[in-house]
Parts: C-alpha cells; structure tokens; sequence
C-alpha cells in the first residue's frame, strides 16, 4: 500500500492548530487534491490532505492498470474543444499547467513520457505505482501531511471542516480547504459522491452526478449473454446520429461496453435520458465499401450464412449481434447493409458505480473564476467534483491535474491574505 510517511504527531498538531497561520486543508487525495497540495506546499504554506480511504490515489493506481493515459498531445486549441461546454471555464487552468507541464512534472518525479499512435501520453513504463511513490516522497519532502481513513462530514459553525474517521470526529479550522473529491464511479476505490448533500446543504448548487465514459444497457437474447458476454468488438465504427467513432467495443453480459461506446457515451446517455432508449449503429467493417463487401457475401452453392460471413471478416459475435437486429436477409446486399449499419437497441445508461468517469458535480454558477465556492469564501474545487466531462484520451487527468494546480494557487493566495488581513485587524 502506497502512503506517506506516517507522522501523526505533526499531523495532529495541525488539525489542532489553532494559531493564526493554520494550515491550508485538501480533501482528497486523488490527482486533483495532490496537486493542489504539492502548489500550496511550494507556496511555503503548510498543508494537511485528509482523505477517506486508507491510502490514496486509488483510482489513479487503477488508471495506471490501462497504461496511464496521463494526457493528449494535440494542439491546444483542439484539447480543449474537448471538454464542450465547459472548456472556456476550464480554459485558463490548462492554459497555466498545459500538457507540456505535465509531461515535464512527470518527467522530473522520474517518469519519463512519450506519445503513442494514437497522440495519447503515457508514462514510458506504462504504469502509475512508481509515478505516485515518487510524488509522495515529493511531498512528504514539502512537509505535507496524510491523514487517511479521515471523511469529510460537512461543514460546522463559522465554515469549519468536519471529519469522522476511526478515532473519532474533529473539527478543522483551516486558512483555505481544497477540495477534490471526485464524482462517484467505482466508488469502492473512495470517491463516492457521498460529499454532494453537504455542499448543497452549505449552499453550492451541485448539478446531478451522471455516468459518463459508460457503458449501455441492451436487452440480448439468451444466446448472446451466454456465448458472447466478455467478446471484443475489434475496429468497428458505432454511429449515433450524425456522430460516429470508431474504435474497440465489448458485449457484456447486460449490453455493451468499451472505448468506441464511451466516446459516444454523453449523446446516447442524454438521448435514452430523454426518450427512454436509442439506437446505435454499429458497422463491424468500416474498412470495406458496402458495395465491395456485398460481393464478398455471395454465397456458393449449399454455403452456410455463418460461414460467407466468417469469410468475409465478421466474426461470429458479429454475426451474432447482426441476428439481434433482426432476421438475417438472405440476400448479398442485405447482408452487407446490416454487417454496416447494424441497429442494436439501448434501453439504458449501465451504473455510474462501473462508469470511467462522471458528469455533472458542482456547478459553474457556484464557483468564481478561481473556483472559489462563491457562497463559502475559502472554499476551492478541484478535479471531477466540478461539473464537466470529457472523453477518455487522457484528458481527464490533464484537467483534474490543471484544475488541482489552479485551486492550489488560488487557495495559498486566499490563506496568504487572510493572515495578513488579520495581522491588519491585530
Ligand atoms: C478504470 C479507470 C481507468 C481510468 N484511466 C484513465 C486514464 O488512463 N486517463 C485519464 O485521463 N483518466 C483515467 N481515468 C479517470 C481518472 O482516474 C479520474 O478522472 C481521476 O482519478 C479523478 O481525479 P480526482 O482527483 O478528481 O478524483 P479521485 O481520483 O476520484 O480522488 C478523489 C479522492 O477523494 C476521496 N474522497 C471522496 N469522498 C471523500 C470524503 N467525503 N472525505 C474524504 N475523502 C473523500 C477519495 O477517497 C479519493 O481518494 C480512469 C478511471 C477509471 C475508473
């Protein structure tokens, strides 16, 4: 298990603290809340990460099981259109720590980057484990301080910050609270969404959490959940509309899941939102023209349909899914119609608990320009609890770790005026 050094004794020390120069709080310690708390350390203010699970960073370790995709190397102007509707919100916080930033932190823990086919980032040894010891070595070095098993309760008199963790609750009162808590997939690895009641309650509007990056919902037959269930899509394009990507997908046991279905997932998530259902097309031979793979599926005499469609590169879980739309035509050109636009029904969203990702989170309205929850002054947002989302491709990361930077600046500037406003009133 990964952790910093344990020192309970500066850490309660802290949590006590009830000097004037108090520490600044970070709640969460994924890579929106350790970057915020490595900015504020280097500010020379001192810094206490609470965080409810018994280490941290778990996610991020499971990000690193697929490779790590730290960030994407595109231009700029076209990273951000990635993040629709709030990209001129996130702007000036990538803009500050862009890519290159990041690749360069990277490199300096240890890591080096490099960019694969596709433009995605990742770390030469695939892997987040050795990038994450190396950060909190860092910042243990800064003096920051860990306390795990320690859940944030809500907000008590006067603004301040409760925690409940095995020993008991306690109190903070901090110079500026950080806070990174997540949105609420795979909530067994610790961001469970559990913190929406409390900031609603302290009167910062929180748009509903959704499933982003997720999988769907389909009705198989029985035939498909039993042979098919965990059968990769390989090179297919899905469509949705005037929207299409192409890419790998897998049949699950409930539907479908995998990298072409999250990059459509926002659209189809709104779209059965809204009308209950939809269809996606899926062509399992985007390669190949129509007309080209009609001549390919013109049977010989006493020719099985199962074998021309092996044959002519669709493998038998796409045939599968091909039946599922209905009767297979008998005909070349039928067949080749359905092998390219094969219609598969989506009767709901697949549960944010298994999502990528999440959409939705504290809302633009609530928080100024240096995500400063305008009804709680001191109070900062960083990473997947504000309201955005995005693709995979690594962009996730990029922001949560942009926005982690941006809200650990603002907060050291926030602690910094504080004191001095009180040295002023002294
Ligand atoms: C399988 C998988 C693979 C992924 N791969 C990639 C990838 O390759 N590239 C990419 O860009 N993104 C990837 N992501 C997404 C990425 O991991 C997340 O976007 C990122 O971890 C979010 O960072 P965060 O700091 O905002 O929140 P989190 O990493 O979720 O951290 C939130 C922290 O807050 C703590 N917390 C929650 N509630 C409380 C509370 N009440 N009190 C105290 N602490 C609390 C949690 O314990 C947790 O440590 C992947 C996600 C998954 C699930």
């Amino acid at each position: 298990m990964l952790e910093f050094s344990a020192d309970a004794e500066k850490a309660d020390g802290m949590a006590a603290d009830s000097s004037r120069d108090k520490a600044v709080v970070v709640v969460g310690a994924g890579p929106a809340g350790l970057m915020a708390a490595e900015t504020i350390a280097r500010s020379g203010r001192r810094v206490v990460v609470h965080d409810a699970s018994a280490s941290p960073a778990r996610k991020f370790l499971l990000a690193g099981r697929g490779g790590l995709n730290l960030t994407h190397s595109e231009p700029l102007p076209t990273l951000l259109t990635r993040y629709g509707e709030a990209a001129e919100r996130l702007r000036p916080a990538i803009e500050a720590f862009p890519p290159e930033a990041l690749r360069r932190w990277a490199a300096e823990l240890g890591e080096e980057t490099f960019v694969g086919s596709s433009g995605r980032v990742f770390p030469k040894s695939f892997k987040a484990t050795p990038l994450l010891r190396a950060w909190l070595r860092r910042l243990d070095g800064l003096g920051v301080v860990l306390k795990s098993r320690s859940r944030f309760a809500g907000f008590g008199a006067g603004g301040a910050l409760r925690f409940v963790s095995p020993g008991g609750e306690e109190t903070v009162e901090a110079g500026a609270a950080v806070f990174a808590l997540g949105g609420a997939s795979w909530p067994r690895l610790g961001s469970d969404g559990g913190w929406v009641e409390a900031f609603r309650e302290a009167g910062v509007d929180v748009s509903p959490l959704k499933p982003a990056n997720c999988g769907f919902r389909v009705a198989w037959s029985e035939i498909v959940r039993a042979k098919f269930a965990g059968a990769p899509l390989k090179t297919v394009a899905l469509s949705h509309g005037e929207a299409r990507v192409r890419g790998e997908a897998m049949v699950t046991e409930t539907g479908l899941e995998g990298g072409a279905i999250y990059g459509l997932s926002a659209r189809l998530r709104e779209a059965v939102a809204a009308e209950g259902g939809t269809t996606l097309a899926i062509d399992f031979r985007p390669d190949v023209e129509e007309g080209a793979l009609a001549q390919r599926l013109v049977r010989k005499p006493g020719e099985s349909v199962s074998t021309v469609l092996r044959k002519a590169g669709l493998p038998p879980v796409a045939a599968a899914l091909m039946r599922e739309a209905g009767t297979l035509p008998a005909d070349a050109e039928g067949l080749a119609r359905r092998a390219k636009h094969c219609a598969i029904r989506l009767i709901g969203t697949a549960p944010i608990a298994r999502a990528i990702s999440t959409a939705g989170g504290v809302a633009w309205s609530a928080i100024d320009p240096d995500s400063m929850a305008i009804r709680r002054p001191g109070v900062f947002v960083a990473g997947e609890m504000i309201d955005w989302e995005a693709p995979t491709g690594g962009y996730l990361l990029q922001a949560c770790f942009s926005t982690g930077a941006a809200a650990g600046r603002a907060a050291a500037r926030f602690a910094a005026a504080d004191l001095h406003e009180t040295d002023r009133r002294d």
